[in-house]
C-alpha cells in the first residue's frame, strides 16, 4: 500500500489519546501518509485508550497485526510495539485487524476496521489500478493523490466507533520471545540461533544454507 506521497502535516491527537509521539512521528519512520498508516494510528491510539496504556510503560503491550501493509508501521511507533524487542507479532492474512495484548493484567482489545463502501473509494480502487499499472493519465494520478490524501485525513478525523470496531476480548497470553544460543553455520560460517538451525547430513546448518536459498553469493 506504499501508493502515494504527501507532506500532510498532522500533529493533532484523536480525542482522549495523551502521548508524545505523533502522527508525524508516524510518517516520518513510514516514509510517507497514506490511508493505511492512518489506520494504523488510530487502531493503536484506541487500543491503548481501551486498555489503560501508555507508550512509556510499553514493555508489557503486545500487538498482533494480521497485515504486514503500511499500519504496522504506526502501531510501531505509537504503541512501541516493535519487531526487534518480539512484542510486534505479524500474521500476513490481509486483515486491517490488529489485537493488543497487556502482558501486565491480561486485558485485550481487537480492533478492526469498518468498511468503507462510498463511491469514493470505488473510485479510488480504479483509479490506483490506472496508476500502478502504468496506464494514469497526469489527471487520474492528481486526483488518485488527492483521494488518498482526503481518505488519509478523514480516517485521522472521525469518531472512532465510526471507522472501527473496538472489541475487549479474552485470550491467552502470546509467547514470549526466547533467547538463543547463538551456533555457526556449517556451510555460510554465519552465526545463527540454534532454535534456527536444521540438520542437513548431519551438519547444522542455517535455514537458507538448508534449504538453498541464501541470497548472499561469497566468492
Ligand atoms: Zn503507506
Ligand atoms: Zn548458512
Amino acid at each position: 500500500m506504499h501508493d502515494h506521497n504527501h507532506d500532510h502535516d498532522h500533529g493533532h491527537h484523536p480525542p482522549g489519546a495523551q502521548q508524545a509521539v505523533t502522527f508525524n512521528d508516524c510518517i516520518r519512520f513510514h516514509g510517507h501518509s497514506c490511508p493505511g498508516l492512518a489506520s494504523g494510528y488510530r487502531a493503536a491510539t484506541a487500543a491503548m485508550d481501551a486498555l489503560g496504556v501508555s507508550r512509556p510503560e510499553d514493555e508489557d503491550l503486545v500487538a498482533i497485526c494480521e497485515t504486514d501493509a503500511c499500519g504496522v508501521d504506526a502501531i510501531q511507533v505509537i504503541a512501541g510495539t516493535t519487531a526487534g524487542k518480539g512484542n510486534l507479532i505479524i500474521h500476513d492474512y490481509g486483515k486491517h485487524a490488529f489485537t493488543f495484548y497487556n502482558r501486565n493484567d491480561g486485558k485485550a482489545v481487537r480492533v478492526t476496521f469498518r468498511r468503507n463502501d462510498t463511491t469514493e473509494s470505488a473510485d479510488m480502487m480504479d483509479l490506483r489500478k490506472k496508476v500502478f499499472g502504468g496506464t494514469a493519465t497526469e489527471a487520474e494520478a492528481e486526483r488518485f493523490h488527492a483521494l488518498m490524501h482526503k481518505a488519509t485525513v478523514d480516517l485521522l478525523h472521525a469518531p472512532a466507533d465510526k471507522i472501527m470496531k473496538i472489541e475487549k476480548i479474552t485470550m491467552e497470553a502470546p509467547k514470549k520471545a526466547r533467547i538463543f544460543k547463538s551456533v555457526t553455520c556449517a556451510c555460510c560460517g554465519e552465526s545463527v540461533a540454534d532454535a534456527k538451525t536444521r540438520v542437513v547430513d548431519g551438519k547444522c546448518l542455517c535455514i537458507p544454507c538448508a534449504e538453498g536459498t541464501q541470497g548472499v553469493k561469497k566468492h
